[in-house]
């Protein structure tokens, strides 16, 4: 913008937003301002814009850490079709997503659902980042499944399951409900317990589960964890972009919850060293295949297929996610490749009852919390389906 003023690039970007304001008062720009009537209350709708952002591990998380602008919208939009919300921008530069001298980044609707924090007829916008020129933003993980969605992909119905785990941090970074020297007994009964000694954070997981089903998202359950202050909620059976858009979603409204709840919210994989369990995103995948009677030996192929591409999954299933996959605490080492029933120690679980019935799912129990919900499932059908 700079250059095309003949200014120097070291202009800040207030003095180039007037000259861009000055320029369009002239009409030399065309920029949308027409005037608007007062906003009345009863019809207006609060849409809340949210996106992906490309702060790499600012909180341990690459490219998936949220971001959220408000819109008021004088008269609501009363569908739930994302096409009929406008584009929007934003200031790509305070997200890394852009240079600070062409910042503008567009942020385009893919997913609307109702607000259940604001309720009424305010909404939550799920927006893909798109660049100045309309093109997929590098960061837009989303753009790039939607590639991979050949007839012959969409023929066989993935599914997923997505284990969201996370642990809960109070305001001074120690794990939620700890003690402040110290530690609480060692991990045994916890995981799934019961009881003020034994589980820590409970309201917030519950009003995050209600907000979930009130926003319509596929949750299928919540659990305590087996280290304190460690939760976990499932999103699906889905496909692979309503999966992505849920936990997007689901991951967004923990984290405004826990602002009112005075808990801070962290998908780090290994948020404590020790005897202690990391925090994972166990991704359950079906195709229909997998799903038709006999279907385990679909089952055993695609395993076979993953083993084969292991080294490549493990690139992209979460930053830090070697410091969990240690073989200990129901993982199976970063370096090793291993598949089992019923066997939490495996990267790739055959669940019992998918191994008694012959039919169903399997478990990719290597990704991090902090995994990029689009990518696994990418790489799943990828490694699996592609050919
Ligand atoms: P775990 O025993 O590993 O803790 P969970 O009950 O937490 O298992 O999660 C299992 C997940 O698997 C759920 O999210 C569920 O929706 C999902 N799931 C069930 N059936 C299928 C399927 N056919 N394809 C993909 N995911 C499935
Ligand atoms: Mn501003
Ligand atoms: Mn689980
Ligand atoms: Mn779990
Ligand atoms: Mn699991």
């Amino acid at each position: 913008i700079a250059e095309s003023f003949g200014r120097s690039s070291s202009f800040t970007r207030n003095e180039v937003a007037a000259e861009v304001s000055a320029k369009s008062a002239q009409g030399k720009r065309t920029v949308a301002t027409r005037a608007q009537g007062p906003v009345v209350a009863e019809l207006a709708q609060r849409a809340e814009y949210i996106w992906s952002d490309g702060a790499e591990g600012t909180k341990g998380i690459k490219f998936n850490e949220l971001r959220a602008k408000t819109k008021v919208i004088p008269k609501a939009i009363t569908t739930n079709n994302p096409k009929d919300f406008p584009q929007w921008s934003f200031d790509g530069s305070s997200t890394g997503q852009a240079e600070g001298h062409f910042s503008d980044c567009i942020l385009n609707p893919v997913y609307v659902t109702n607000d259940p924090i604001r309720g009424g007829n305010n909404v939550l916008v799920l927006c893909e980042v798109l660049t100045p020129q309309g093109e997929p933003h590098s960061t837009n993980t989303r753009r790039k499944i939607a590639d991979l969605l050949t007839p012959e992909v969409l023929a066989e119905e993935t599914l997923f399951g997505f284990e969201q785990e996370y642990t809960m941090l109070s305001k001074t970074g120690q794990i939620y409900g700890w003690p402040a020297n110290g530690f609480p007994e060692p991990q045994g009964p916890f995981y799934c317990g019961v009881g003020q000694e034994s589980v820590y954070g409970r309201p917030l997981a519950e009003a995050h589960m209600d907000a979930c089903i009130k926003a319509g998202l596929r949750i299928s359950g919540i659990n305590a964890e087996v280290m304190p202050g460690q939760w976990e909620f499932q999103i699906g059976p889905a496909g692979p972009l309503e999966v992505g858009d849920h936990v997007q979603i689901a991951r967004w409204l923990l984290n405004r919850l826990g602002e009112d709840y005075g808990i801070t919210i962290t998908l780090e994989p290994k948020p404590i060293q020790g005897d202690w369990n990391g925090t994972g995103a166990h991704t359950n995948y079906s195709t229909k295949s997998m799903r038709e009677e006999g279907g385990i030996k679909a089952i055993h192929e695609a395993i076979e297929k993953l083993s084969k591409k292991h080294r490549e999954h493990i690139m992209v299933y979460g930053i830090g996610n070697e410091k969990r996959l240690t073989g200990k605490h129901e993982t199976a080492n970063i370096d090793t490749f291993r598949s089992g029933v019923s066997d939490r120690g495996a990267s790739i679980r055959i669940p019992l009852g998918v191994s008694i019935e012959g039919k169903g799912y399997l478990e990719d129990r290597r990704p991090a919390a902090n995994v990029d919900p689009y990518v696994v499932a990418g790489k799943l059908i990828e490694t699996t389906l592609a050919k």
